[in-house]
């Protein structure tokens, strides 16, 4: 019987209400195991970017736990990578300063930080562009220096809001496949947040379907084992099964908060 993979990080009856008076997330609950690919899936507004935000300590929760059950570090930023929706590259800097940023904050000078920087373009496929400035990149070049400035700090958890939701579907499939093969090759864990149901079938090892607002997690659908994809799996009867599990449970669900 094969171990199960100890808990990265835990969120317990969080509930999280906005200064407005909007009920974001209710009866959350969600635990995060080491090396999994998890994809949080439900509908605009219902509390997915909350979810990240609460995981990253950039949030609070007004009732419930967020924990770390194997950390003894109070500081869980440094284990921590962000990626957002929008790159947010400092257009004055070329990708190389870009990518130094964290490492900056955290008091590495340009010389110190030249090997990481070096070596997370690399992750990338970006080391020859390490001169260049974002208004020279394509957008899916411009992700991938945002997620290298993630990587930078090497984090064992990577918090992904809709990392590719802009880019067309090409550059979108190529940084899927990336990804995948950057998982497995750091060893981290994902945290991957997406409306697409197609997106989440191809990425996750699960998939963590939520209501709509205030969010909960209604259903957790298994996917493929964390790793890169055969060439075929786009095209398979799996994939394609997955896609109509994933949707059909979506749809129930949304019918019946509607209802
Ligand atoms: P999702 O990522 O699923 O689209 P969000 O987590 O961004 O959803 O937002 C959930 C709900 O909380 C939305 O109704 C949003 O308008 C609201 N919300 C998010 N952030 C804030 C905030 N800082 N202040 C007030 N309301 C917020």
């Amino acid at each position: 019987m094969t171990q199960p993979s100890p808990t990265l990080v835990s969120l317990r009856d969080v509930t999280k209400v906005f200064s407005n008076g909007v009920t974001a997330l209710a009866g959350f609950d969600l635990d995060v195991f080491a090396g999994e690919f998890v994809s949080l899936l439900g509908p605009s507004g219902c509390g997915k970017s909350t979810v990240l935000r609460l995981i990253a300590g950039l949030a609070q929760p007004t009732e419930g736990i967020v924990s770390w059950p194997d950390s003894t570090d109070d500081d869980h930023r440094g284990e921590i990578g962000f990626v957002f929706q929008d790159p947010t590259l400092m257009p004055w800097a070329n990708v190389a300063d870009n990518v130094w940023l964290p490492l900056r904050l955290r008091g590495a000078s340009r010389h110190d930080a030249h090997d990481r920087i070096a070596e997370s373009l690399a992750l990338v496929g970006l080391s020859d562009f390490a001169k260049a400035y974002p208004r020279e990149l394509s957008g899916g070049m411009r992700m991938r220096v945002s997620i290298a400035r993630a990587l930078s700090l090497k984090p064992r958890l990577l918090l992904m809001d809709e990392p590719f939701a802009a880019l067309d579907e090409i550059a979108r499939f190529r940084l899927n496949d990336d990804l995948l093969r950057l998982q497995n090759d750091l060893r981290c864990t994902v945290v991957f947040v997406t409306h697409s149901v197609y997106e989440s079938a191809y990425l996750s090892s699960r998939i963590a379907v939520m209501s709509p607002r205030p969010g909960r997690i209604v259903a957790n659908i298994e996917g493929e084992t964390p790793g890169p994809r055969s060439k075929e799996f786009r095209a398979s009867s799996r994939y394609a099964q997955l896609c109509g599990l994933i949707s059909q449970v979506l749809l129930d669900q949304t019918a019946a908060e509607t209802l």
